[in-house]
């Protein structure tokens, strides 16, 4: 034996003892409650102090004499001094108020003082020194409104138009700021992504082949023109987060893809308000529909993952349990590199989507040619179709909760990825596919259609105790 077939046998060897030694502690692990290895329920994970001990029959606040409303004019502090500083003037003072103000200051002179020495004193001084020392606080102010912008339900204006900052919030133009590096800024922009809440973030060169050639609905181009891809559009920053995980894992009914998506669409928002507050282009396209371009192929090229069998980006993180938006802009970035996590290897032995999908829609055999790229094509009418032959909430994604890509990330997800990742011989993928089939079994995939069409409104598992409406509504 040489040394290149003894390191193929050894290498063949640990994978195929990793994996087994994987597939009995998971097991094991997963009949605990506690272990949280995926494949248990797991409840109120975030709010963990008990509160018990602590629970009394009445509130801290006691009621101590006659109540009353507040007045939200004179008692909310934004609206009173909007009004004030609107209607004040010198020269006829408290009598030139609107009358709920006027009856407000003569009970609270002090308050007049205090809202006259604002407006007089302080305000002029920070607008002095605002234009000397704002620099300082341009990323800090940036994100702040970032975070506070709200995503409108339709963009509806064309690129040219809606992309592009209509001045600056900090300076006096609407000129890009002068960024330090490319390098620099793909990092802020990774973290700044990260701060609005995307559980993954890439960045891509934009390849124009993804860009649709006509335009959806909706997006501001004329619908029946051709889509001309702006030069602006350079980059493709792709966010991402994960659907909620035991709903996901109760589909076709329980799950729903709006929890993700709405929270992607925010942060797609959010960034681009981010990037165009330093003066630059930038344009959210988001789910479900509001795309100008096609979201997986860009995924990929940003190197969050690679597309599987199922036709879904599958991310070492979260599996295909993502849901992305991406955001197109001209600020220099550097992009990432596609990753090669030997998912194409695997989708080849393992099948369990196509296996599992009741509609026959994810193929069997082998990737093929699809507009001049190599991938694999799920029929799109077939799957469509499914969907309206069960029931719970709208659309299917058996075929994301069945990937054994899809698991919480535990120490026991994590250590088969390892195993799966580093394996050259694709025997870990075999046998970590066969206990996946073992340990991971779904119902007949016939049972997950309407009962007028031969089913049982099946589920992959059980739904979580939160949205099963017998244990909380009389029927
Ligand atoms: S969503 Fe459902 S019907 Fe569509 S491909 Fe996936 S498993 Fe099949
Ligand atoms: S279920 Fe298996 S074949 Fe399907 S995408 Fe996931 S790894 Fe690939």
């Amino acid at each position: 034996m040489d040394r290149r077939q003894f390191l193929k046998a050894t290498g063949a060897a640990s994978a195929t003892m990793g994996s087994i030694g994987l597939g009995f502690f998971g097991y094991e692990a997963g009949r605990d409650p506690e272990s949280y290895t995926g494949w248990e329920t797991h409840e109120g994970a975030q709010q963990t102090f008990n509160r018990k001990r602590y629970a009394r029959d009445y509130p801290h606040y006691k009621k101590v004499g006659p109540t009353s409303r507040a007045d939200a004019r004179t008692d909310v502090i934004f609206y009173r001094r909007g009004d004030f500083m609107r209607s004040w003037k010198d020269n006829t003072g408290i009598e030139g108020l609107p009358e709920h103000l006027q009856e407000y200051y003569r009970k609270h002179p002090d308050v007049l003082n205090q809202d006259l020495y604002l407006m007089k004193e302080i305000f002029p001084k920070q607008r002095a020194d605002y234009r000397k020392y704002r620099d300082k606080f341009i990323l800090a102010s940036a994100w702040s409104n970032a975070m506070g912008a709200v995503s409108p339900t339709r963009i509806n204006q064309p690129p040219e138009k809606s992309d592009f900052p209509s001045r600056r919030r900090f300076g006096d133009s609407s000129e890009p700021l002068k960024m330090k590096s490319a390098k620099k800024t793909s990092k802020l922009i990774k973290k700044i992504a990260h701060e609005l809440g995307s559980t993954l973030v890439g960045i891509a060169k934009l390849n124009p082949d993804w860009v649709y050639l006509y335009p959806m609905r909706g997006r501001g181009f004329e619908p029946d023109k051709p889509l001309e891809v702006p030069k602006h559009w350079q980059y493709a920053i792709v966010v991402g987060t994960p659907m909620s995980w035991d709903p996901m894992y109760a589909n076709p009914n329980y799950g729903t893809s709006n929890d993700a998506y709405s929270r992607s669409r925010i942060i797609a928002f959010r960034l681009a308000s981010f990037i165009k507050q330093l003066g630059y282009a930038a344009r959210p396209h988001t789910p479900g529909t509001d795309y100008d371009l096609m979201v997986p192929p860009i995924a990929v090229d940003a190197g969050l993952g690679e597309q599987g069998r199922h036709g879904i980006v599958i991310t070492p993180e979260l599996g295909c349990n993502i849901r992305p938006a991406v955001i197109t802009t001209n600020l220099p970035l550097i992009p990432d590199k596609p990753i090669d996590i030997g998912i194409q290897s695997f989708c080849k032995t393992c099948k369990i989507c196509a296996e599992n999908c009741p509609s026959g829609a994810i193929p069997t055999g082998d990737r093929i040619e699809v507009r001049g790229y190599f991938r694999y094509q799920i029929d799109t009418a077939k799957c469509h179709t499914f969907w309206s032959s069960k029931l719970g909430n709208m659309g299917c994604r058996i075929c994301v909760a069945v990937c054994p890509y899809t698991r919480k990330s535990n120490w026991l997800h994590k250590a088969a990825l390892k195993v799966s990742v580093n394996d050259p011989t694709g025997i870990s993928h075999s046998v970590l596919t066969g206990l996946q089939k073992r340990f991971y079994p779904g119902p007949d995939p016939q049972k997950y259609y309407i009962p007028s069409l031969g089913g049982e409104n099946a589920s992959y598992r059980p739904p979580p105790w939160w949205l099963r409406a017998e244990d909380f509504i009389e029927f």
